[in-house]
């Protein structure tokens, strides 16, 4: 059976599209290099954007994405299943009975620290690998936008080269991840960071904003959230330790309903509000842009108070204390001070970013 796929070593950061085939040997590629099914293992699943991605003991960091169609999809796990128990991760064999044994027992040891101490979520995550983050953000990004990567993701060249410079210059040192930002074509006002560093601006939000400022603003505020993990925080409060078995599991629609029920707290918001002054700041830009944002948001508040566009007053309670904080700073920083900021981004390409879509 031949599949599309995309291939990332997880050395550097690019991927590659390819067609794998399903042989009885294994996973075989165009180079002429084969996967074991021996030593190959699901990862995860998204049926409902037909991808799946698997790992082989032998290239630790690769993940190999095939696409399946609707129709397939069913056919192909059993095939996979009649391959090699151990692909999609069946329990059947002695060594793997130890090795749920073993699973059991670090889960109920995690559920200890977890509920002997009340900040332990964020200890777990600080233990927990960064591929976990990324790849848990992978099932909440493809699930949310049915694959950001098929048709939803808004990705003109010129207006991506904006926000990769920003990914790139406003991550402050220490930021966990490489940051991703991306853009989902939907109208709706809002911006989130997923677990692993990966960010997606909701269009709406940029259509919704009177120049560049406001929205590297947000980005710097969510790229304070990914800074502080916040979101793999999130998802670990939000599930308590079912994340663990979710993870295993596959089962992205539990995640990202998850993700996108739950709010931060309001210390969260806040630690993401202070990382996002000092990036800005770092980066010689005035914060008058993001705060312009949030007061914008609050007055249009009111007014469409049940709609969906306002998703950003949802997943990022936003507080008169938020606002005032914010104003607070700017005062200390920049009133009176004589300082002179730059703009965060050109006319030109202010310019490229709102035509992202096009
Ligand atoms: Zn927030």
């Amino acid at each position: 059976m031949q599949l599309n796929a995309t291939y990332a070593d997880g050395l550097s950061a690019d991927s590659e599209d390819l067609k794998v085939i399903f042989s009885a040997h294994g996973i075989l590629f165009p180079s002429g290099k084969a996967w074991s099914y021996g030593g190959t293992q699901l990862v995860a699943k998204v049926k409902k954007t037909g991808k799946i991605v698997f790992r082989h003991d032998d290239f630790q960091n690769a993940r190999l994405s095939v696409y399946v169609p609707e129709a397939q999809w069913q056919a192909f796990l059993d095939y996979l299943r009649h391959q090699h128990p151990r692909l999609i991760g069946r329990v059947n064999s002695d060594s793997m009975r130890w090795q749920s044994i073993i699973a059991v027992s670090i889960v109920v040891t995690l559920a200890a620290i977890y509920f002997l101490y009340p900040h332990a979520n964020r200890i777990l995550v600080s233990l927990m690998p960064t591929s976990w983050a990324e790849t848990a953000g992978e099932m909440v990004i493809d699930h949310m936008y049915g694959g950001l990567n098929r048709g939803q993701q808004c990705a003109k060249a010129e207006g991506q080269a904006l926000l990769d410079r920003w990914a790139d210059e406003l991550a402050p040192e220490g930021t966990p991840y490489d940051i991703k930002v991306r853009v989902a074509r939907t109208s709706e006002i809002n911006a989130f960071a997923a677990p692993g560093g990966q960010i997606v601006i909701l269009k709406g939000l940029i259509d919704k904003a009177d120049g560049p400022d406001e929205v590297a603003g947000v980005l710097a505020h969510e790229i304070g959230h990914a800074y502080h993990k916040h979101p793999m925080q999130g998802l670990v409060s939000a599930l308590g330790l079912g994340i663990i078995s979710q993870i295993f599991g596959g089962d992205a629609g539990t995640v990202a309903t998850l993700v996108l029920s739950s709010s931060y707290s309001r210390d969260a918001e806040r630690q993401a509000d202070q990382t996002a002054l000092d990036i800005l700041y770092d980066q010689g830009i005035s914060a008058e842009g993001f705060i312009e944002f949030f007061r914008k948001i609050k007055d249009l508040q009111g007014k469409y108070a049940d709609s969906e566009l306002f998703q950003i007053v949802a997943s990022h309670p936003l507080t008169s204390e938020r606002i005032e904080h914010v104003e607070d700073h700017i005062h200390d920083k920049e009133t009176d001070k004589g300082l002179t900021f730059k703009a965060s981004a050109t006319d030109e390409e202010w310019q490229a970013l709102k035509n992202i879509c096009d």
